[in-house]
């Protein structure tokens, strides 16, 4: 029998929409008093966002993460570079980044100019850096379970998740969709709560076989409408990780994930809405990790110092 304790607050909407907003103000919340707690030991938390070249949905992100940031207390600087900076001239901006105190946190902003690879730049940056949690330090650390600065968006997923009250252990989930940046790590740190995770792709022969077995479907593919109510299982969990612009009814843009929102909102148990889901909280989880990041810092100097001094 699931625990619903855990959502409270919320669920809303017919008892099934997952609201990423309120899970984001409770980890903001929390890292509220986290940063406090560093800053009275004389540790200021401060993120650089490195941005190159002019992308108008870029600059939306970084409002948006930097207005958490004001929430929460912690520093933002912005950091903005030309489209045709060498990959030379970024990677020593990074660098000067790594060794300056003062820098707690670390993230460049997707998407980079085709010409410089964001997997490169991503890996420049000093793992204990590594607020985005991108770092094939990062990456791997999730493998071996440690799994504090893992990839935000994962992350944020996988807390919408955890808000049901479900509990994790030996729950079935798909996931579909296995990048790098989201499904893949999504597997990882599932595996790691001890769910029982499949995972789906272009490849799947039938995704609707794999999806209806599942207590929980996540669907990160930026397909918008590519799993229906028809695909899941009656009372299961909708974590909609895509974001896709269509063109609405009106003919204005509109936001929507990979879900048939109507369709999947009359089978499952829970959703995730799309905007309002998973985006909320992974500007939250991105601040979260600032934090954990920070405070890693603050404890290597202070032994590094202490060693010295000894
Ligand atoms: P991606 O790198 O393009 O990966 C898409 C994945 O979907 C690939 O693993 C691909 O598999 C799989 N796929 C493609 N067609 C499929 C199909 N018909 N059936 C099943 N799987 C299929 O995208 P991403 O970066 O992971 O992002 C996915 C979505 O999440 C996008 O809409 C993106 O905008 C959104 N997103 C949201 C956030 C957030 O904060 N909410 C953050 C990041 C991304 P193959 O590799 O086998 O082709």
């Amino acid at each position: 029998m699931a625990d619903f304790s855990a959502a409270a607050g919320i669920r809303s909407h017919e008892h099934k929409h997952l609201d990423g907003r309120v899970l984001a103000q409770r980890i903001l919340d929390e890292s509220i008093a986290a940063v406090g707690d560093l800053k009275s030991s004389g540790w200021a938390t401060k993120i650089v966002s490195v941005t190159i070249g002019a992308v108008p949905a870029v600059d939306l992100y970084v409002r948006n993460q930097r207005r958490a940031a004001d929430k929460t207390g912690i520093l933002f600087e912005e950091r903005r570079f030309p489209s045709d900076i060498s990959e030379a001239e970024a990677l020593a901006a990074i660098g000067a980044m790594n060794v300056d105190p003062s820098v707690t946190g670390i993230i460049v902003q997707r998407p980079v100019p085709d010409r410089l690879s964001i997997k490169f730049l991503q890996s420049a940056i000093h793992p204990l850096k590594d607020i985005e949690g991108m770092h094939p330090t990062s990456i791997g650390n999730i493998v071996y379970r440690e799994l504090e600065l893992a990839p935000c968006t994962a992350l944020a997923a996988v807390e919408l998740l955890r808000a049901t009250g479900l509990d994790l252990r030996g729950l079935e989930v798909v996931i579909v969709g296995h990048s790098e940046i989201v499904g893949k790590p999504i597997a990882f740190l599932l595996m790691a709560e001890g769910a029982t995770v499949t995972v789906c792709h272009h490849m799947t022969r039938n995704l609707s076989v794999h999806s209806r077995q599942a207590d929980a479907v996540f669907v990160a593919v930026g397909k918008p409408g590519l799993l229906t109510g028809a695909m899941i299982k009656p009372g299961a969990a909708v974590i909609d990780v895509g974001i896709n612009q269509i063109a609405g009814a009106d003919g204005t843009a509109k936001t929507v994930g990979d879900a048939d929102y109507p369709s999947c909102a009359e089978v499952a148990g829970w959703i995730t809405p799309v905007p309002g889901g998973v985006g909320p909280v992974t500007v939250a989880i991105l601040m979260r990790n600032a934090v954990v990041a920070s405070r890693r810092q603050r404890d290597h100097y202070r032994r590094t110092f202490a060693a010295a001094n000894s």
